[in-house]
């Protein structure tokens, strides 16, 4: 069983050894930028590197800013701070996503309500968004979104854009402004996607990128605010500990943070910005063989939605069965391939089982049938 799967990842990668499912690469100036700070003795909290990671990024995005952070749970943290979510308050967000979303919810003293995705997309789904909505809460007379029966302040709304594949941001966007929720983008996985031309996390007030070891281009640990001119520089702001400029004089005017991405990271941040588009294109072609290679088999191939380019950051498919997963899981790992299921729902992990909660049919369904496969850079592209 598989067998198939299995020797078409061998041949990709040409190696008997063992096959991750997304290795870092290293294939430009990483040394030579990396070894530039320490010779400059610039490695920590200030430096050329992180001004001009900032600047490449925000330009790649088209965002009016980026701000860089420690790692993108502090950036998704920072962002919804300053998308006002206070203490107390709602911020919905989706079932099915990675913990960072929702810990950084729970950071600001808020609590997530889980809503289903869309089986095309996996992300975020907007009709089921408005459903819920339409059931559950009304707006004030100062026209703040509010439930029905306790009266709490449903401030934001935090898709996520799952391995990459934008979620229907039009719609969304629709959904948001109807119920007057700002909407703040988790694109942690999907630098590089585009949404009918446009990259993602640029679309909500705020959005937010991840580079860690696993992410499509990584520093080693970072993250990335995106914004507009003014909540951006808000965002530089409350990441560097709220202090007011001075030469040489320690005034804070708010209680900030030590989020900011060191000096080191963004150098190696900087070296791999250079190479993403290569990364994509490796990627993209990757995907097209497992689409082709997997056609007509049982294992449903996830394709990129319609008016997207998806970074295919992780590839996946759609097991017909949870034995069907579970089978292929057991076997790809134990020979030696790497693959994984996706994470378990986050209102089936006790510290969220609380929470409030939408139909979940669909996220239901995807968490006990999708498995990433190996995803890293082909070697054939790393001449
Ligand atoms: C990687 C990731 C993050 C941020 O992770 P960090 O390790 O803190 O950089 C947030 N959300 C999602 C969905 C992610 O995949």
């Amino acid at each position: 069983m598989f067998a198939h799967l299995i020797r078409f990842i061998r041949d990709q990668y040409r190696t008997k050894d063992f096959i991750p499912l997304h290795a870092p690469v290293f294939n430009g100036q990483e040394r030579n930028y990396v070894l530039e700070t320490i010779d400059s003795t610039f490695v920590s909290s200030v430096g050329a590197f992180v001004d001009r990671f900032e600047n490449e990024m925000a330009a790649y995005t088209g965002s009016p800013r980026a701000v860089a952070t420690v790692n993108g749970t502090a950036a998704l943290h920072a962002a919804l701070l300053l998308a006002g979510v206070k203490r107390g308050e709602l911020v919905i967000t989706q079932s099915l996503t990675f913990i960072a979303t929702c810990n950084a919810i729970n950071y600001c003293g808020a609590e997530p309500v889980f809503i289903d995705v869309d089986r095309h997309t996996l992300g975020l789904s907007p009709s089921a968004l408005d459903a819920w909505l339409q059931d559950n809460a009304r707006m004030d007379s100062e026209g703040t979104c509010r439930t029905k029966d306790d009266d709490k302040i449903i401030r934001a709304c935090l898709p996520m854009h799952t391995f990459g594949h934008p979620v229907a941001l039009d719609d969304l966007l629709g959904v948001c402004t109807r119920w007057n929720l700002v909407l703040v983008e988790d694109a942690a996985e999907s630098l590089g996607s585009f949404y009918k031309g446009r990259h993602t996390g640029t679309f909500g007030q705020l959005g937010t990128l991840s580079f860690n070891g696993n992410k499509i281009i990584t520093t080693g640990g970072g993250g990335m605010i995106l914004a507009n001119e003014e909540l951006g520089k808000r965002a530089k702001h409350l990441t560097t500990t709220a202090k007011k400029p001075h030469p040489y004089e320690f005034v804070h005017d708010e209680v900030g943070f030590n989020y900011r991405l060191p000096n080191l990271n963004a150098a190696l941040g900087c070296a791999q910005l250079e190479q993403l588009e290569g990364f994509i294109a490796a990627k993209r072609s990757l995907a097209a063989r497992y689409a082709e290679e997997l056609q007509g088999s049982d294992l449903q191939f996830f394709h990129e939605p319609h008016d997207c380019r998806s970074n295919y950051w992780l590839n996946a498919v759609i097991c017909e069965s949870g034995e069907q997963r579970d089978a292929l899981i057991k076997t790809t790992n134990d020979q030696g391939v790497m693959t994984r299921p996706i994470w378990k729902l986050m209102n089936h992990l006790p510290i969220y089982a609380h929470c409030r909660k939408g139909d979940l049919s669909n996220a239901e369904w995807l968490e006990v049938r999708v498995v990433n496969l190996p995803s890293s850079v082909l070697p054939e592209f790393l001449q």
